[in-house]
């Protein structure tokens, strides 16, 4: 805060990503450094230089290292999708909250697994970096997965039974725990309301369900032309145009219609646009020299369907618009 906050142009020369933590070091170093960022580089530095005082921490240790590197690469930089607004997705090679959740859980699941399986820590009998970069993370997962999905445990079994050992039995650990849940209730939570604007943890799909999840789920038929993973195309029953193709996410998530857009549906508004551009493509499908693609949003619109879908018409010179 002396500095200005995270984005000032003061914390950024000191942090270039603008994250927490950063060090600045007071007395003239050997190593020429100044300030120092990012967690892991911080705990290293200071181990290094208070190797004498306190646990050693084990930063030697195979089983720490391969937790610790394993935390930063995959699980730091996609826990974002906890907290973080809309306006900052997609994350890394996650395209929607979904999805980026999904493999958030699937890390913790894989870092559990190179646990130790004795001892009170995660390598055994002593603390180690390990335990010192995990535990803040597995504060914010136990607290905010369950926000989004409360269907499972927020942590894996093996993990959840070290991470409640460490806050209730061991001080330091307990410490942490109440500095940061602090807050993360009071500030983030109370005065911020951070979670109410956050698509599936404040905000959900709540309008009923249409006859195109019906065709989704191949309830009734459709005459399909393209289906993959996220995407479902099918002709029109009516059509108004030789070639009426309609293109459709199959993951509605809360776009009933265009004017919902966020950015958390970029990935999946561009997948329907390519999808479109395809079909347009094909004369198998009777398109000839080009085609029309519409989005009809709400009343005016004339939009009949609640399941936000894009019409690629075509096969013969449309008309004017409108
Ligand atoms: P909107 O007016 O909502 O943009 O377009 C909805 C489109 O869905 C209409 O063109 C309508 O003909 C089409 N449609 C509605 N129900 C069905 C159905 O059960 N099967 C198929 N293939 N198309 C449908």
């Amino acid at each position: 805060m002396k500095l200005g906050g995270l984005k000032s142009d003061e914390y950024m020369a000191v942090s270039p990503q603008g994250l927490m933590p950063a060090l600045i070091i007071q007395k003239e170093h050997e190593s020429g450094m100044k300030h120092l960022s990012e967690s892991d580089t911080i705990a290293r530095f200071l181990l290094a230089e208070y190797s004498g005082v306190g646990p050693s921490f084990q930063p030697d240790n195979p089983r720490s290292n391969q937790i610790c590197r394993w935390h930063d690469v995959y699980l730091t930089t996609i826990q974002g999708c906890l907290y973080k607004p809309a306006s900052r997705f997609p994350l890394g090679d996650y395209a929607d909250r979904k999805s980026a959740i999904a493999a958030f859980k699937k890390n913790l699941k894989v870092i559990e697994g190179f646990m130790s399986d004795e001892g009170m820590y995660l390598c055994n009998n002593e603390v180690s970096l390990a335990d010192a970069a995990l535990f803040p993370t597995c504060i914010f997962a136990n607290y905010m997965l369950p926000k989004f999905d409360d269907s499972e445990p927020p942590l894996p079994l093996k993990l959840n039974a070290w991470f409640d050992n460490l806050r209730k039995n061991d001080a330091v650990f307990s410490k942490i725990y109440d500095e940061i849940m602090g807050t993360l209730v009071t500030s983030w939570e109370e005065k911020n309301h951070r979670w109410d604007s956050i698509w599936l943890a404040g905000q959900r799909d709540l309008a009923p369900g249409t006859i195109f999840d019906k065709i989704i789920a191949k309830e009734i038929p459709a005459s399909i032309v393209k289906e993959d993973d996220h995407i479902l195309a099918f002709k029109d029953i009516n059509p108004v145009a030789p070639a009426h193709i309609l293109v459709i996410p199959k993951d509605r998530n809360g776009l009933t219609q265009i004017r919902k857009a966020s950015a958390e549906h970029t990935d999946i508004l561009g997948r329907l646009l390519v999808a479109a551009g395809e079909i347009a493509n094909d004369s198998d499908l009777g398109f000839g020299d080009g085609a029309r693609i519409v989005i009809n949003d709400g009343n005016d619109g004339g939009q009949e369907v609640y399941h936000i879908h894009v019409h690629v018409l075509g096969g013969r010179k449309l008309g004017a618009m409108g």
